[in-house]
């Protein structure tokens, strides 16, 4: 392969239309470019489509191989992509973390609000 040629990943992800949706990863010059033929995809925004196959999510994946999946990540691993991945990664984590965190603070608001911690005494 020459630095010029583009490799690609293609797969078929069922999102909300009943026509599965094509995604499409091009690498070309260790630079990898993500195309997502959904509405969101055609207008140049992100998608989840690309956004969970780059997570390594295979739930929705109808079409093309598990297995690129591997590959894909060997791709994206120390580009400008990969490190966006990571702190989507990161900050969806920080948000679970934060959800619990507020539920516990709410469970403990509630329970204080029936004085639970007086009756104990
Ligand atoms: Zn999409």
């Amino acid at each position: 392969m020459t630095d010029s040629q583009i490799e690609t990943i293609v797969f078929q992800v069922q999102g909300s239309s009943p026509e599965p949706y094509r995604v499409t990863f091009e690498r070309k010059n260790l630079g990898v470019r993500a195309f997502c033929t959904c509405p969101a995809g055609q207008n140049g925004t992100s998608c989840k489509h690309r956004t969970l196959l780059l997570q390594g999510v295979v739930d929705d994946i109808v079409g093309g191989k598990i297995e690129d999946l591997g590959v894909l990540a060997g791709w994206v691993r120390g580009t400008r992509l990969g490190l966006a991945v990571e702190q989507l990664d990161d900050a969806e984590l920080l948000l679970q973390q934060a959800k619990l965190r507020l539920a516990n603070a709410k469970h403990a608001l509630a329970s204080a609000m029936y004085g639970n911690e007086r009756e104990r005494k």
